[in-house]
């Protein structure tokens, strides 16, 4: 049988992951990076990351954990706080992560990476796919474009997730979203 590619899967969350990681394991040999220091409070982030473990043990793939470096990025969206979601600050926000899923894959040798955060219907696969290949061509690593939500994929990774019993998030990470979701529900 043939040797499938290996990606480095920038994964956000479990019930996203779950789905996605999933439809590309029939392609790819999957490696999960974790790297999500936008997540706030701290106690959030080990939340979603213990969830994404019981799915990268789940569907054995190799999970890598990056560092939770919050406080650089606070000090590299701060300028842009009041922004609406989908605005500068979230591209800023994909982009930083995305170029530390870049450096990962080359400091592993992994030639192709990607992620799965476009299965969101929060998240535009216009913008992520344009910074990724931009991401991509700067540190010599192939990003792989994609549109997660094709097909009904977020349905179908909300149905999964539930089956699962997986924690799904109600905001979408940063302090700056928490804040603005507590306001709606107020
Ligand atoms: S709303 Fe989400 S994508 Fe935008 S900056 Fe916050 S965590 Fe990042």
């Amino acid at each position: 049988m043939k040797q499938k590619q290996k990606i480095l899967a920038h994964i956000c969350c479990a019930p996203d992951a779950l789905y996605v990681v999933g439809l590309l394991q029939e392609n790819y040999e999957v490696v999960g990076y974790f790297y999500n220091p936008n997540i706030h409070p701290a106690e959030e982030y080990a939340l979603r990351l213990q969830e994404v473990k019981k799915v990268a043990a789940y569907l054995h793939f190799e999970l890598v954990e990056g560092p939770y470096d919050m406080e650089k990025w606070l000090k590299l969206t701060e300028k842009f706080k009041n922004e609406p979601e989908k605005g500068r600050r979230c591209h800023i926000c994909y982009a930083w992560r995305l170029q530390q899923t870049a450096l990962t894959a080359r400091e592993r040798q992994i030639s192709l990476f990607t992620t799965i955060m476009s299965v969101s219907p929060w998240k535009s696969a216009e913008v992520l796919n344009r910074i990724g290949r931009m991401t991509g061509r700067k540190f010599g690593v192939e990003f792989l474009e994609a549109n997660f939500k094709k097909k009904d994929g977020f349905r179908k990774s909300v149905i999964l997730s539930k089956e699962f019993g997986l924690y799904r998030q109600n905001y979408c990470g940063c302090l700056y979203s928490l804040n603005s979701r507590k306001q709606q529900v107020s």
